[in-house]
């Protein structure tokens, strides 16, 4: 038995920091009005929601006004595509997006398209990059919408999102940006950026499960998600769930403040981990920009090797790793995102997604950095297409 557990997998999710616990508290049982209701403790919880909006807007350099809370990250991006497909189908049905997006993204265009909306999915490059070109080769003049990922929750690469945002303000489209696995991780300015539209979600930045945010432009027009009463401006009904609209306003605002810091600390990190593993094993690709790239994001494919069996192995080792992503293990596909980028099905399979967070040290480091290369040689020593090229090698 291992006597330590080294997380990392923290874009699948992280845990919830005990600053932002302890803010949500309150609100379960002692703090528990309706913010609805006009009495004393309603307009507490309506205090403390508005607050959060508040904190969340500063975040992003957003209005508070132009933030709606939702159920989740996919949630919001299944309302930016489809509320804004809604709003603007009399001015045209074309919209325009990766192939490397999340599926909340990628299944909601596909649900459009079952609805008569046209859509276009860019090819990235080796990096994951989206070329400027194809997306403004790509608007028509029934483009309503572009929606492109600031950045990639598997191989972490970070999209020119000001550049994009430039394109579409310049030829009146509206631009949606799934922002889950940036924000908290780089700074974000909705108004230098030119995003109309942005998503996010609390659990991927130390803040609860199942609470989220889209942020809205002014004057951008988007249909109503949740019709009922008249919360989020009547656009999202259902009364506030006001502990997690709290926590995810305290993480946001946590995130803000240390993100220099953080993001310094992790880069270290992940590059020591990079650096490490790409001198001591041989057959292997970073996967994602080389400098691009989320902080904490290394994704590694292992030439001869199953990813599962690398994971499984791992786990022994008290790491906790991934293949991909959440999202998508479980189902034999490779990642839809490592084909994209140009690997083959079999190099696809053997990728490992390490994701580093707040309670990473360079101690684990040093530890994977012990553990991996021989977890690999292992794994190789039973694969006979790893006998056939070193025996290749000898001769
Ligand atoms: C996690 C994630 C989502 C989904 O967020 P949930 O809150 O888990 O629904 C969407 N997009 C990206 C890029 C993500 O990493």
């Amino acid at each position: 038995m291992v006597d330590r557990i080294i997380y990392l997998d923290h874009a699948a999710t992280t845990y919830v920091k005990p600053e932002v616990f302890d803010a949500m508290k309150p609100y379960f049982s002692e703090h528990f009005g309706n913010a609805s209701s006009i009495y004393s403790i309603g307009r507490e919880s309506k205090k403390a929601v508005e607050e959060a909006r508040e904190k969340v807007a500063r975040a992003i350099g957003a209005q508070p006004r132009e933030i709606y809370f939702t159920g989740s990250g996919s949630e919001a991006d299944n309302w930016a595509l489809k509320g804004v497909a809604a709003a603007y189908k009399q001015k045209g049905k074309h919209i325009i997006t990766s192939k490397i997006e999340h599926p909340a993204v990628l299944n909601t265009c596909k649900y459009l398209e079952k609805e008569g909306f046209e859509v276009t999915y860019l090819p990235v490059d080796g990096d994951g990059l989206v070329s400027l070109e194809d997306v403004r080769n790509a608007i028509k003049e029934n483009t309503i919408l572009i929606s492109i990922m600031f950045a990639n929750n598997e191989i972490g690469t970070i999209q020119p999102i000001n550049e994009i945002g430039a394109i579409a303000r310049e030829k009146g489209v509206l631009f949606h940006t799934d922002a889950v696995q940036a924000v908290g991780n780089v700074a974000i300015d909705v108004e230098e950026l030119n995003v109309d539209l942005l998503s996010l979600s609390g659990h991927k930045f130390y803040g609860p499960k199942g609470v989220g945010a889209l942020y809205v432009r002014k004057g951008v027009k988007i249909s109503s998600l949740i019709h009922g009463g008249q919360q989020e401006r009547g656009k999202r009904a259902s009364t506030e769930n006001i502990p997690s609209i709290v926590g995810l306003g305290r993480a946001i605002e946590l995130a803000t403040e240390n993100m220099e810091e953080y993001n310094k600390r992790i880069t270290e990190l992940r590059e020591k981990t990079i650096e490490g593993l790409m001198a001591k094993v041989p057959y292997i690709k970073l996967n994602g920009h080389r400098t691009k790239r989320l902080p904490g994001n290394v994704n590694i494919s292992f030439q001869f090797i199953e990813g599962e069996s690398l994971l499984l192995m791992l786990d022994m080792k008290g790491v906790c790793g991934s293949s991909g992503s959440a999202c998508s293990s479980g189902s034999l596909d490779p990642s839809h995102v490592l084909l994209a980028i140009g690997l083959t099905h079999e190099i696809a399979h053997g990728s490992l997604r390490l994701s580093f967070g707040d309670d990473n040290t360079l101690e684990d480091v040093e530890y994977l950095l012990k553990e991996i290369p021989n977890i690999v040689s292992r794994l190789r020593d039973m694969s006979p297409l790893y006998e056939a090229v070193k025996n290749k090698q000898k001769q």
